[in-house]
């Protein structure tokens, strides 16, 4: 937790200068859409879709600001058309504001709904999910001889060195000289692994990671464990057993699991913080209610929230406080409140602004004890 994400800043700190910025979510998931071409059906379906909810908006803006949306829609047309390929994406986003230079992509492991959004900034709020469960991550795989370090780092995955130190064999033949030349052997794998530590505090200094997966020979596990700098140690995760010259796409997979599984934990743990805190202290917010307060105090250090969950609710124009629920005017301002379809996303979007982590639960109902919804706060 905790690296702060430039790509997402940059959309979160986005000034658009009053004109509209295109938030489009496609869902490119191989279930249910098996081929390029059922991706570009639904793509255009939607931009289809979106072009007409342009026509009854255009009376509304500028003709720079018009220009610029047509310019975004068809820009992603040409994108989704001619350049996209899936490579085991589950999700596409992409923000565009062509009159100020907008255009970022990512692409998701994690799925999404489409559809696409014209507000004056982007979108974010669908991203929470790829956001939590992309931590960056390194992995680091030695066996006696080699190391090679991975990272995977918001769907990319990066294969960092790929470094060798001689070790001698060990021998099978008995007697004195196998026994010498065994200890001779721990040594250089010992060597080998103090190597292999160094390398891993290289990588943090130049990436940063949050996470770390290690994958080593059962007997020297405890070995390289020891050898880390605490500063890294602290970020061991679990542990996979692939060997040493596996597909990239095998040791990814085993190490996404390993992540998953943290994730989860990481999840519980913010929940009984959540729980404990809520009584005692007043640091945790539980439910709705009092978790869109928080964020409206800006008290929000960790959001932590269901996928899925969502609430109509109500948004201050002025003060910009969120609402659980419909009311004609803003408690605090005496202002007419403006209606939102989900305020669960409101207060996403608005945790992102203020720089709180956003944590997302996707296991089945692992939030209902805290309603769904709670925040760890500052203060
Ligand atoms: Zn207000």
């Amino acid at each position: 937790m905790g690296v702060p994400n430039q790509e997402l800043h940059t959309l979160v700190d986005f000034v658009s200068d009053g004109y509209l910025v295109t938030s489009f979510y496609l869902d490119v998931n191989a279930d249910e859409f098996p081929a390029p071409e059922h991706i570009r059906q639904s793509a255009n379906s939607a931009l289809h879709t979106a072009g007409k909810g342009f026509k009854e908006r255009q009376k509304h803006l500028s003709h720079e600001a018009a220009e610029s949306l047509r310019h975004d829609l068809h820009k992603i047309g040409q994108f989704v058309n001619a350049e996209f390929q899936r490579d085991g994406a589950n999700g596409l986003a992409i923000f565009s504001c062509s009159a100020r230079e907008l255009w970022q992509v990512f692409r998701l492991p994690t799925k999404v709904q489409t559809r696409v959004v014209f507000e004056s900034q982007p979108y974010v709020a669908p991203l929470a999910t790829f956001f939590s469960h992309a931590k960056p991550t390194g992995i680091l795989l030695t066996d006696r001889q080699h190391a090679r370090i991975l990272t995977m780092d918001d769907g990319k995955v990066t294969e960092w060195a790929d470094s060798e130190d001689f070790v001698p064999q060990r021998s099978d033949q008995g007697g004195w000289s196998q026994m010498r030349y065994q200890r001779r052997s721990d040594e250089w794998a010992k060597h080998h692994l103090d190597h292999a530590a160094r390398l891993v505090l290289q990588l943090e200094q130049h990436q940063a990671f949050d996470w770390l997966v290690l994958g080593t020979e059962v007997d020297v596990e405890h070995d390289l464990a020891e050898d880390l700098h605490p500063y890294v140690k602290d970020r061991v995760i679990g542990r996979i057993h692939v060997r040493i010259d596996a597909p990239e796409a095998e040791v990814v997979e085993a190490a996404r699991k390993v992540r998953d599984l943290a994730e989860k934990r990481l999840i519980d743990r913010l929940m009984r913080q959540i729980q404990d805190y809520e009584g005692a202290s007043g640091r945790g917010a539980l439910g709705l209610d009092d978790t869109l307060r928080a964020v409206s105090e800006q008290k929000v250090h960790i959001l932590v929230v269901q996928e899925g969950y969502r609430q109509a609710g109500a948004v201050c124009p002025q003060c910009r406080l969120l609402l659980g629920e419909w009311r004609d005017v803003c408690p605090a301002c005496n202002i007419p409140a403006e209606r939102v379809d989900n305020v669960v996303d409101s207060a996403i979007q608005r945790a992102f602004e203020l720089g709180s982590v956003v944590e997302v639960a996707t296991e089945y109902q692992q939030l209902e004890p805290i309603q769904w919804i709670g925040a760890i706060l500052y203060y």
